[in-house]
């Protein structure tokens, strides 16, 4: 019996898992998940963390009970792989063998290398620091508050992946926006600036003109203010510092930070220059076959986004099935961005673009129906554990998109 081992039970982990567990009755396979955390934590949530309108019991649900409906789950950390004895070694010394392997361990954020961010800083990336960004929205009275992401690293060994200097700059626009809705229901807006930051030379480098034009509409209406070109040097208690020596009054600085390969790749010798795992179309690393990355531990997935892992998922179970069954068509890879970004008041703002990848589409909706969509997808993660919506409800999204553009 083959023995297929997922590393991380995230986004794209889940996927895969969820894949492979309906194709038992056609292969017989063995199925281990490894994961350090006891709980699957729906990250496009956090936002409402951090803004005190959901917690962290609210965007998780346990990952044992899904993984062993079908396969085995270890709850411990990946140390390091040995991708020519195809092994797994584990934090408490456990060595697990694999035929194939998928990593879908997410990326590395480092925090501590922003000098200052650990006395003054905020982020809203992890289920420990939104809930205490949400106390510190609650306690906020006035000033600045500033927000923004640190520069990307991006490996060279897969030349026609994008360069971008930001991994994600969705959630900085969503609490931005969220910051800015709260503020005027408190009274305290007149007292206060909202300014994001940016590296790279324009904001949302990631997407195109008319989503760039709907996002500036957006921020004038609502004073919501941009700055770019701006890498962060360090943050103090009443001001941030950026590289090229200008300095911005700050009262709230929230943060974005660089991301990195996780160190189970990089302690394998299976990353490129920045720990991400180079791979082809398929998913497959590029010097050992049977092992697979995604999500945001690829070098692959530019930028870092959920909707990415999952397509990746969905690609990575289509080639184990044609592999194992000789059966089905692997699926292409067609990234686009795809998110929706909360902006408080009950609105959002629906982004699909593709234009990085060399594409024409690119729309962004604003409104409550927006709004409403992504609750239902974060309601419907939840309530079906890790699953995405059927292929049918996806293409009635994608005729009612289509009529947008
Ligand atoms: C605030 C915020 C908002 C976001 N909003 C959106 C959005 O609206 N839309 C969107 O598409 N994307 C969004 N994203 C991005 C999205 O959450 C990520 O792209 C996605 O989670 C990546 O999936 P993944 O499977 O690669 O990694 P993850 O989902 O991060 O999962 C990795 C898993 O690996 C486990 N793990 C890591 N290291 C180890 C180890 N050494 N040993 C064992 N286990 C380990 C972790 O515990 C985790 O369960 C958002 C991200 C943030 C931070």
């Amino acid at each position: 019996m083959k023995k297929l081992v997922i590393l991380g039970g995230g986004f794209g982990g889940l996927t895969v898992f969820h894949h492979m567990a309906k194709l038992r009755h056609e292969q017989q396979m063995e199925i281990t998940l490894i994961d350090e955390r006891e709980t699957f934590l729906v990250k496009p949530s956090l936002p409402e963390v951090s803004l005190g309108e959901k917690t962290v019991g609210d965007i998780t649900f346990p990952l044992r009970k899904v993984v062993e409906s079908y396969g085995t789950f270890i709850r411990n950390r990946v140390e390091r792989i040995d991708p020519v004895k195809q092994t797994v070694f584990l934090e408490d010394g456990v060595a697990i063998s694999y035929d194939f392997l998928v990593i879908a361990l997410g990326a590395k954020k480092n925090f501590g290398e922003i000098p200052g961010f650990v006395d003054y800083g905020y982020s809203m990336c992890t289920d420990v620091l939104a809930p205490r960004l949400s106390q510190a929205i609650e306690a906020f009275e006035k000033g600045n508050v500033v927000i923004g992401s640190m520069p990307m690293k991006q490996g060279t060994r897969i030349p026609e992946v994008p360069f971008l200097k930001a991994a994600c700059e969705g959630p900085i626009g969503e609490v931005a926006f969220m910051i800015e809705s709260e503020l005027r229901k408190s009274g305290k807006r007149d007292d206060s600036r909202v300014i994001c930051f940016s590296p790279a030379h324009i904001f949302f480098e990631d997407v195109g003109d008319k989503v760039h034009e709907a996002f500036g509409n957006l921020a004038e209406k609502h004073q919501v203010e941009v700055v770019t070109d701006k890498i962060l040097s360090k943050v103090e208690k009443d001001h941030v510092e950026f590289e090229d020596g200008s300095v911005i009054e700050s009262a709230l600085t929230i943060i974005i930070p660089a991301y990195y390969g996780p160190d189970a790749i990089v302690n394998s010798g299976l990353g490129d220059e920045a720990g991400f795992a180079p791979t082809n179309e398929q998913f497959q690393h590029l010097d050992y076959s049977n092992i697979y990355a995604i999500g945001d531990g690829a070098a692959r997935t530019v930028p870092k986004l959920g909707h990415l892992a999952v397509e990746q998922g969905d690609i990575v179970a289509s080639h184990l099935k044609k592999i194992l069954t000789g059966q089905g068509e692997v699926l292409p890879y067609d990234p686009e961005i795809f998110c929706i970004m909360n902006m408080g008041n009950h609105k959002a703002t629906l982004i699909r673009s593709n234009t990085l990848y060399g594409g024409q589409r690119d729309v962004a909706y604003y409104g409550a129906v927006s709004s409403l969509m992504k609750k239902s997808f974060d309601d419907y993660m939840l309530r079906f554990k890790g699953k995405m919506p059927p292929d049918m409800l996806e293409r009635l999204l994608n005729v009612y998109l289509g009529r947008l553009e």
